[in-house]
């Protein structure tokens, strides 16, 4: 496979560091409220690269997403009167840690059934970690990084030392830092920040009144306090995966400062050259031009857009669409085009089971058309391998009426399918048919048999303006609802 690394800025061949064996690290929800589709686009894009290096590299992949749930958002939210504390959380106690716990809970159940209904399984994930399971490891890491002289103890918390890790290393590989901007001595705590504010950013956070904390030593000094949020991920991808590992993933905004402070704590702790060899950033979804965001109040969750009867899997189709690389514009419109797009392929699939006579689902073995792996191991170009699958399907339209050719297309739509996860090989859903319209549909079939074609047409038409449309096949017809 050819993969885009942000860090080197271009398209380079990749190959697992072990053989046959991808380590692959996802940066994950903040577990502060529901996720919304912008979030969703950035976990349906790491699906479908780890989909597609199994089913297409043929590697096994050893999948790791984080899930963060100890920050400014999830303390302030989980504070005890938080007007969003919810009654299936439980009752809040004087034990805020467990507080914290219960509310980062709710959302991380909710976050994994929005992954299952967007076909994101379950057990292709090696390990879905907490951050506060892994508070002893990023203690470690935080005193290796000031005993290496590039961090240091101010005021109760812990702050990197950019300026000294600049003399020994590169800092901004990932995202290009203009160093006039480097504040000297000026010390962030806030986890967020852009590229005008680059100074010393925090590793620990001491403790505040009223929030959950940690007891933490460094050579004697007592600093009770929490961890920030880029060393959370520094030290659960090196526990969980070891340094270097192959691949790491986010949404561009990750870039920097996550990112960029993520590799720096690891060669500033851990002694590496690096922390992970490709990095791989999804653009962003946009709603009229402005990302998806909660801070812009411009997003819709996945529950949102069910509750209006969009089937997830239309969603999960429209969220890959175009280039993970380029911006995605979220519209209804271009959700109910997605819907169209991924329904015609299903119908076929019904189709062709049909012709085959499969009644259950069943692997058939097949393989992926050559064309569209290599569209997917061109850096994940889903477009193109969709616009392949269709041209294939089409080179083999007679496959609706020859049952061994229908074997073989189902076979390699099951293939191409282990990577987009959008169809379904099980059997057509029965639809209740309407008295009125299966008798229109018989009149239908009777004068098309008796070749009476404009009564054919009048009655086909009378179908559709009630909703249905009738395809004809060589011995009987089928009736579908137009979508
Ligand atoms: P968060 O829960 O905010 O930490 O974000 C989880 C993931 O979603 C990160 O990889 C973000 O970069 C990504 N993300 C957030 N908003 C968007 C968006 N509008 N489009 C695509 N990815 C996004
Ligand atoms: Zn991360």
């Amino acid at each position: 496979m050819h993969l885009y690394n942000t860090l080197t800025r271009q398209i380079e061949p990749f190959s697992p560091l072990s053989d046959g064996i991808v380590r692959m690290y996802s940066c994950g929800p903040t577990v502060y409220d529901v996720a919304h589709l912008g979030n969703m686009r950035a976990f349906v894009f790491v699906d479908l690269l780890q989909r597609a290096l199994r089913a297409v590299a043929g590697y096994r992949v050893r999948w790791v997403m984080n899930i963060t749930d100890v920050d400014d958002k999830t303390i302030r939210d989980s504070a005890v009167g938080s007007a969003r504390w919810r009654a299936p959380m439980g009752e809040q106690s004087d034990d805020l840690r467990a507080n914290l716990r219960a509310y980062t809970m709710f959302f991380e159940e909710e976050f994994k059934r929005d992954l299952q209904v967007l076909g994101i399984r379950m057990d292709h994930f090696e390990a879905m970690p907490r951050a506060t399971d892994y508070i002893d490891e990023m203690q470690h890491l935080i005193r290796e990084i000031v005993r290496s002289g590039f961090g240091y103890a101010s005021e109760g918390s812990v702050y990197f030392n950019v300026g000294a890790y600049a003399q020994s290393h590169s800092y901004g590989r990932l995202f290009t830092i203009d160093t006039a901007n480097f504040r000297e001595g000026v010390r962030i705590d806030a986890d967020e920040y852009d590229r005008e504010s680059v100074s010393d950013f925090v590793l620990w956070k001491g403790r505040k009144d009223s929030e959950p904390y940690w007891d933490f030593e460094i050579d004697g000094e007592s600093l009770p306090g929490r961890p920030g949020w880029h060393i959370e991920c520094s030290a659960m991808s090196k526990e969980l995966l070891g340094l270097p590992f192959d691949i790491h993933t986010g949404g561009v905004d990750l870039r920097f400062p996550h990112h960029e402070d993520e590799l720096a704590q690891c060669c500033a702790g851990y002694h590496v050259a690096d922390q992970a060899r490709f990095w791989m950033h999804n653009e962003f979804l946009e709603v009229e031009g402005k990302k998806m965001s909660k801070s812009l109040g411009n997003f819709y969750t996945l529950r949102d857009l069910e509750a209006m009867g969009h089937d997830p899997l239309d969603i999960r189709f429209a969220l890959m669409l175009g280039s993970y690389r380029a911006v995605l514009n979220f519209t209804f419109e271009s959700l109910r085009a997605a819907a169209t797009a991924r329904g015609r392929t299903q119908n076929l699939i019904w189709d062709l089971m049909d012709s085959a006579s499969i009644t259950e689902s069943v692997d058939l073995g097949g393989a992926m058309p050559e064309d569209v792996a290599a569209a997917f191991a061109d850096d994940l170009n889903v477009p193109q391998a969709l616009a392949r699958t269709y041209e294939y399907c089409a080179r083999n339209s007679d496959a609706r009426t020859d049952a061994v050719k229908a074997r073989e297309v189902l076979g390699a739509l099951q293939r191409i399918n282990d990577v987009l996860a959008v169809w379904t090989f099980t059997t057509r859903p029965t639809i209740d048919v309407p008295a009125n319209v299966r008798d229109l549909a018989d009149q239908r079939w009777t004068a098309r048999t008796a070749k009476d074609w404009s009564e054919a047409d009048r009655l086909r038409n009378e179908l559709a303006s009630l909703g249905w449309s009738m395809k004809d096949g060589k011995d009987s017809y089928t009736l579908q609802p137009l979508s």
